[in-house]
Formats: C-alpha cells, structure tokens, sequence
C-alpha cells in the first residue's frame, strides 16, 4: 500500500492541524530537518481524519483541509 494522505502537526501545537494529499507541495517541499514539524501519513482519507481528530482533540487545536487536497 501506499501512503495517500499526510497530516501537519506542529510540535509547538499553536497552529491548525492541516491534512493534505502525499504529493502536495506543502508536504514535498517540506523542510525535513525541521525539529517542529511532526508530519503523520495515512494510508487512505478516513485513517487521516481519525488521526486528525484525535490530536486536534488532544492539543486542543483547531483542523483543517485544503480544497485541493481533498479526496476526488
Ligand atoms: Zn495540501
């Protein structure tokens, strides 16, 4: 299987948790030495969601999605 999906979580926990597709650019062009950035993936979009909502229940923090990134 391949991952399809990818959610931003920031270790500061001060920013909207975002879920995006694997070959957005925002994940591609990520920064991978980046020591705040917690970057999960998801095999399909109902996984991301759950994972989503638990660490934005957990860090009390609001999530998002981006139009594009939204499953066709
Ligand atoms: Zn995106």
């Amino acid at each position: 299987m391949v991952y399809r999906f990818t959610i931003y979580h920031d270790i500061p926990k001060s920013h909207e948790i975002k879920i995006h597709r694997i070959d957005c650019s925002s994940y591609v062009n990520r920064d991978p030495g980046a020591v705040n950035s917690d970057w999960r993936t998801a095999y399909d979009f109902q996984t991301a969601l759950t994972i989503t909502k638990k660490l934005s229940e957990e860090d009390a923090v609001n999530y998002r999605m981006y139009k594009k990134c939204k499953p066709s």
